[in-house]
């Protein structure tokens, strides 16, 4: 999901529902330095809309190694470089149920949470606001979602972790669990939002064909 989420979000910071684990996090970056590091380190990159693989259903992870904890690390780092608040694993072409957020967008603030395996348990309330896709650039729309969710997923370390989470962050596990099951939120956007984008998605299909 991407950051100007954050603009239309009542709360920038969720309410500190269930206070999740913190994960490693890299602080007092020098920038240049991380742009250094990430040409020489990065393997992964971002996938966008057509991409078939954004549209298949990812297999469970079934290892937690040392390899899967440097993808992640990836991950948020093409999270934050992208502006994004939330990247799902078949969104940099790795099809495993995996996905990391940082509802803030900043390696400086905000819980690093991520999410492997992951189950909605039980969910409340809706809630209409405007959604964007690292992998869709400039398509936006208003998507409905549940207000709360109740998830349960695993952690880095392997160990199953419980969260309640709502508003900005209940909306962002939703939209990066959707991923994980080959759903954007292009398919789940309001009539009035689909008509809207229509004809900019055929654009972004024809610039990016599948495969590419
Ligand atoms: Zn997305």
């Amino acid at each position: 999901m991407d950051r100007n989420d954050m603009m239309t979000a009542s709360d920038l910071h969720p309410r500190n529902s269930g206070n999740p684990r913190k994960t490693e996090i890299f602080r007092n970056r020098n920038p240049e330095s991380v742009a250094t590091n990430v040409e020489t380190i990065m393997t992964l990159e971002l996938t966008y809309y057509p991409d078939p693989i954004l549209k298949k259903r990812a297999p469970a992870v079934q290892v937690i190694d040392s390899e899967l904890r440097a993808r992640v690390r990836e991950m948020f780092e093409i999270m934050y470089e992208e502006n994004g608040i939330g990247l799902a694993a078949p969104q940099v072409s790795w099809s495993t149920r995996l996905f990391v957020i940082n509802v803030t967008g900043d390696p400086e603030e905000g819980e690093e949470l991520i999410f492997i395996n992951p189950q909605i348990l039980a969910s409340e309330g809706e809630e209409i606001d405007e959604e964007g896709c690292l992998s869709i650039p400039d398509i936006r729309g208003n998507v409905a979602r549940k207000y709360r969710v109740h998830v349960k997923a695993q952690g880095l370390d392997g160990k199953w972790f419980d969260l309640e989470a709502e508003d900005l962050l209940a909306r962002a596990i939703q939209h990066e669990l959707d991923h994980l099951d080959g759903i954007l939120f292009i398919e789940r956007l309001s009539p009035a939002s689909k008509l809207a984008v229509k004809k900019d998605l055929k654009q972004l299909a024809k610039q990016q064909p599948p495969g590419s």
